[in-house]
């Protein structure tokens, strides 16, 4: 532990600590799915869903999640397009696809059974140093850390520390902190109570100090810094891609879709095909003969949308376009009926352009 580590602990009464917090975990908590037991794959499941995604969000996928791949041999045996599906709008595929290779790695690996052993967990694909600590913690009662943005924040308060919570090299700054101030006796308790007590008390505008139950031990609150902290320089700026999505129609009242990439971004869903815009003097219907290679007739614009990802705006004309082409002459494409598409994972931006799809073609 750093010398600046020391000094914030030296004064801090770490079992009062403990005991507020756990004391009012246990009274006040949630009544939350994954609370149910400690299976540890259901934790790590509700770890996996819960990351960058609202509770709220995540509770009506979680249980679906659940009643569909109830063990972790029933996820590792699944199709990967049905995984997709029950995970389709909750954003950031890879983590569905990484935990069923996970899945399949335990069964292959493990007898299906989760390790506990820190190190045979942390390699594990998609299991990084936060969900393993989470794992560890809530499901074998093992005094881990589960350091994630909220942990930083509320522990930035508590110990007043000014460290920047967006460089990567802070984490481990409070993965010791939280090694030093974790509850032997009841290390679960103690994790989700820094999470809860982020995600109701401690929130990043508006922390409720006269309702907190640590009150008596944070820095900031006795300074009146609890605004200030934590410290987190600014996200660069996201890059803007301008497209125009088309709504092919065929004279078989069929509708062209295409499967994405296995890598990358929405790796292995299915939208309708994109044009990136921007090159002048091109028109739609050139840009997309050349891509799509079929020729289209495209309508006026539909509507327009924009989906915000964590580096990356799209900003997406739509159009729906007529062809006379029966079969795509790419292998990822084909032209389907509407009950066809619904069976297939799409994402939450070309959800959103369904009801544009014309009736009339
Ligand atoms: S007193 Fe305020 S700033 Fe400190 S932990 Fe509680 S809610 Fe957060």
């Amino acid at each position: 532990m750093s010398q600046m580590q020391e000094n914030k602990l030296s004064t801090f009464d770490i079992s009062g600590f403990q005991g507020d917090l756990i004391g009012w975990y246990s009274n006040e908590k949630r009544d939350l799915p994954w609370r149910l037991n400690r299976d540890p794959y259901r934790v790590w499941i509700s770890e996996i869903m819960l990351q960058q995604t609202r509770v709220d969000t995540v509770i009506p996928f979680y249980n679906r999640f659940m009643e569909k791949f109830p063990t972790i041999q029933a996820l590792a045996d699944a199709d990967e397009q049905e995984v997709l599906k029950a995970w389709e709008g909750l954003g950031y595929y890879s983590r569905a696809r990484n935990l069923q290779t996970a899945a399949r790695e335990v069964v292959a690996l493990h007898e299906g059974k989760m390790p506990s052993v820190p190190k045979l967990l942390g390699a594990l694909k998609g299991i990084g140093p936060y969900t393993k600590g989470a794992i560890l913690s809530i499901a074998f009662g093992q005094p881990e850390p589960a350091v994630d943005g909220n942990v930083m924040r509320v522990l930035s308060r508590i110990l007043e520390i000014d460290e920047d919570i967006a460089l990567p090299k802070t984490r481990k700054t409070f993965e010791a902190l939280v090694r030093a101030l974790i509850s032997h006796e009841d290390p679960s308790s103690f994790n989700q109570g820094l999470m809860e007590l982020g995600a109701l008390i401690c929130t990043p505008q508006s922390p409720m100090c006269l309702f907190c139950p640590v009150q008596q031990h944070c820095r900031a609150f006795h300074t009146g810094r609890q605004l200030e902290l934590p410290v987190k320089s600014k996200a660069k700026k996201k890059k803007t891609i301008r497209y125009a999505a088309l709504l092919i129609h065929n004279s078989d009242g069929k509708v062209l879709i295409e499967k994405r990439p296995q890598t990358g971004l929405l790796a292995g869903l299915w939208q309708f095909p994109m044009i990136e815009m921007g090159v002048k003097g091109e028109t739609l219907e050139g840009k997309a003969a050349k891509e799509l290679g079929i020729g289209l007739e495209v309508g006026d614009k539909a509507g327009v949308l924009k989906h915000v990802f964590t580096h990356l705006i799209w900003e997406i004309d739509i159009f729906n376009a007529i062809t006379t082409v029966a079969e795509p002459a790419s292998e990822r494409m084909r032209f389907v009926t509407m009950e066809e598409m619904e069976e297939r994972p799409f994402p939450v931006s070309h959800q959103k352009m369904m009801p544009y799809l014309s009736r009339e073609q």
